[in-house]
Parts: structure tokens; sequence; C-alpha cells
């Protein structure tokens, strides 16, 4: 009987504390945020949709091991390796690197066993497409135009708020200086081998 009388008790008291919260928010000042016309505050360890270094990349295969959903897909011609001279990835070419994000959950787990770290959590929340098949992002088709992270579909209009065309300008400068070997990686380096 106790034990019964208990049970109430803790039922009103666990419904009462959850209320409280709720009656607090119920008339605390509403904050609406004018996005896009101002930039959303994000954290620094935010997980968005990915950069992607295809230049370091090894096709290794570790990180699609690594993710829990299988939404990773790599193709390669051959096999690839970093040279320790540039820190660029050379041998077969990468032929597909792409990440279906109607899987994806952004967990991270596909960026840390990466062995050339060129595989990054990005700062974009906002991704849309119209069919699932635009999900799936070709990180190798955007690395043909020098981008390593996809572009929301409202960012690729010509007028946008002052944030959104510095943030634009900055994923594009961050390729700039690897353009060349972002195109190489889709190009098989593998020397011929020697007739014997
Ligand atoms: S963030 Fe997680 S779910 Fe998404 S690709 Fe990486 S490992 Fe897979
Ligand atoms: S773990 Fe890194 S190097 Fe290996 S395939 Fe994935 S992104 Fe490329």
């Amino acid at each position: 009987m106790r034990e019964y009388f208990h049970n109430i008790y803790m039922t009103l008291k666990t419904i009462l504390i959850g209320m409280r919260i709720t009656l607090k928010y119920c008339f605390a000042r509403t904050i609406t945020v004018q996005y896009p016309d101002v930039a959303p505050t994000l954290q620094p360890r935010y997980r968005g949709f990915h950069f992607f270094e295809i230049e370091k990349c090894i096709a290794c295969d570790q990180c699609a091991k690594a993710c829990p959903v299988d939404c990773i897909y790599i193709e390669k011609t051959g096999p690839r390796k970093v040279d320790k001279a540039t820190n660029i990835a050379v041998g077969g070419a990468m032929t597909r690197y792409a990440v279906d994000y109607a899987k994806c959950m952004f967990c991270g787990l596909c960026c840390d066993p990466c062995p050339t770290d060129c595989i990054h959590m990005g700062n974009i929340h906002d991704l849309s497409g119209f069919t699932r098949d635009s999900m799936v992002v070709e990180f190798t088709e955007l690395a043909t135009e020098g981008l390593q992270t996809p572009q929301p579909l409202w960012m690729q209009k010509d007028r946008l708020p002052e944030w959104a065309e510095n943030t634009r300008q900055q994923w594009i400068d961050r390729a700039v200086p690897v353009r060349d070997e972002m195109e190489k990686a889709m190009v098989d380096t593998t020397p011929p081998k020697k007739k014997k």
C-alpha cells in the first residue's frame, strides 16, 4: 500500500517538475531569428554537411566502414597513397565519393578514422532537395567545380545577405590553393608498369 501511494506521489511530482519548465517557457520572451537575413548562431563543434578534401583522400574506405548507416559511397580506379613530399594523394582516380544525406545522421564517426584527415563535419545546416536522389551529394562532382562542400539551393542565388555571401566566398577561397590537385585526384596517375 505504501509503495502504491509513493508511486502516485512520484508521478505527480515529475509531472509538476515538467510543467514548471513548460510554464517557464510559456511566459518567456519570444526570440525570432531572422534567418536567412541574419546569420544563425552555430556552435564551434556543430556537425553539419561534410567538408571533403578530395586531393588528400586515399580511398581507403575507412570512413565508409565506420559509418553506422552505410551512406558513404567510394569508387576508385586503383590504389591511392599520399605523396609525403606534397601531402597530396596520387595513384588511382577517385571516380566517386558521395554521401547520402537522406540516411546520414551527422554523427561524425566517419571523420575519426580517416588516416589523412580529409573528411570533416562542416557548418552547413540547411541543405535541401526536391527528390530523394538529390539528397545524395556527389563530392567528386563538386570537386570539378572547385567546391569541397555542397551549397544550399538558396545560397546559389546571385543576391544574398552579406553574411551568406561571405560564407560562400570562404568556401570558394578555401579550395582555391588546391584546385589543381582536386582535379588531378580524379585522374589516374599510376605510373605504367615496366615491361619485363
Ligand atoms: S556523419 Fe555518421 S552517418 Fe553521416 S556519413 Fe559520417 S558516419 Fe555516416
Ligand atoms: S577515410 Fe579518409 S582517406 Fe579513407 S576513404 Fe574516407 S575520406 Fe578518404
